[in-house]
């Protein structure tokens, strides 16, 4: 039997009816076959027992079921978390992140191979862009962790857009893959389970406003003026802080839900307490809570980890000011903090001394 060829295209990536169309089967076909790649995470169709042997053997030849071949996992004993690595049909590889906290399980989840933004501190950002991913390269993420789960699975995952890439910036399949997860007859995982992460694309987070659902937005801050915060994302040239704070205001005009602000401590570079004083000014009319992150070390960069001492000070100003926040006191033990650490384990880097 010819082993299944994996594509962008895969049917991991369509609705129950829109499987039934490509295969050019009924409806109950294409229900069946959902059932089996989202519930049960079974990939081969040659397994799909309860459809027809010569229906199995008509679908297996024609169709892709699958976008993703694991490679390598990689685990991290400091934290709980485990790396996979995933090959793509034409060859580019990205990475997602299993976390698990007592019942708490997060995937961590790649919306492109690298990224465009250029993030000064960011692993991936620093490797560059390769291409957007597919609905199914990014569903197949979080079909394939929860499969590794097992027995162990107990818990509906929380779900993070924080792997590789920007997910503005892939907007229409990183909605694709939302609706998807969220389908009563797969993982079926509920809107505020989801969180979607951007860099601060405000034609992104504008768009998002208009979605009718709960899903969560978190936004990479990480610089309370422009001038800073220019140098360490790029992104705020286009975008700048009075912009992306307006479309903030308007996001919650229309949704009414809180964000969370994302900012990686670095050590001399946005830790100061003067930062802090900016973040608060940005936190203005917003209801919004603050995660502080460590920096995880990326080899070649020349970025230090926030000292604890001025990680306190930071988050005293926040406290003072009235803003909620969290300080993640050891390293890793978040999936923010996972996510860029994982990274490092591809890179053999070690642990620096904060
Ligand atoms: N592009 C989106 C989502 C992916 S990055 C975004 O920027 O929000 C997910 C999170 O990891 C972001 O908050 C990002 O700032 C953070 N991050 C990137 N590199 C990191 C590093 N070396 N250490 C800690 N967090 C990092
Ligand atoms: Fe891209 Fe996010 Fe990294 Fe910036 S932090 S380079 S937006 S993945």
């Amino acid at each position: 039997m010819p082993s299944p060829k994996t594509s962008p295209d895969a049917l991991t990536g369509l609705f129950p009816s829109e499987i039934a169309e490509r295969i050019q089967g009924p409806p109950l076909r294409g229900r069946q076959l959902f059932q089996w790649l989202h519930k049960k995470q079974v990939f081969d169709i040659h397994a799909m027992t309860d459809m027809p042997l010569a229906d199995r053997t008509r679908i297996a030849e024609n169709h892709a079921p699958a976008a993703l071949t694991p490679g390598v996992l990689q685990s991290s004993p400091e934290t709980g978390a485990q790396k996979t690595l995933y090959e793509l049909a034409d060859g580019e590889t990205i990475e997602s992140v299993l976390l698990s906290q007592g019942h708490r399980i997060t995937l961590c989840l790649s919306s492109q191979a690298g990224c465009a933004l250029g993030c000064t501190f960011c692993a991936t950002g620093q490797a560059g862009f390769r291409r957007n991913l597919s609905a199914a390269e990014i569903t197949e993420q979080a079909l394939r962790l929860t499969g590794s789960l097992g027995e162990d699975r107990t818990n509906t995952p929380n779900i993070v857009y924080m792997g590789m890439g920007e997910p503005f910036q892939n907007y229409e399949a990183v909605l694709k893959s939302i609706r998807l997860l969220m389908h009563p007859e797969g993982l079926n995982i509920g809107a505020r389970k989801i969180t979607v992460s951007t860099a601060g694309d405000v034609a992104g987070i504008l768009r998002f406003a208009e979605e009718p659902w709960q899903v969560r937005l978190s936004v990479s801050l990480h610089a309370g003026d422009d001038d800073l915060r220019s140098r360490l994302v790029p992104l705020n040239r286009r975008y700048p802080l009075k912009e992306l704070h307006h479309a903030l205001l308007q996001y919650q005009e229309k949704r009414n839900r809180q964000i969370t602000i994302e900012w990686v401590l670095i050590k001399d570079i946005n830790d100061s307490t003067a930062q802090a004083r900016a973040l608060s000014g940005f936190m203005h009319g917003l209801d919004a809570t603050v995660n502080l992150i460590p920096w995880n070390a990326v080899p070649g960069l020349d970025y230090r980890p926030s000292p604890l001492k001025q990680r306190e000070s930071f988050i005293a100003v926040l406290k003072q000011a009235g803003i909620k926040a969290t300080l993640r006191k050891e390293r890793g033990d978040d999936i923010d903090a996972a996510c860029g650490q994982l990274r490092n384990i591809r890179h053999g880097a070690s642990e620096p001394k904060g």
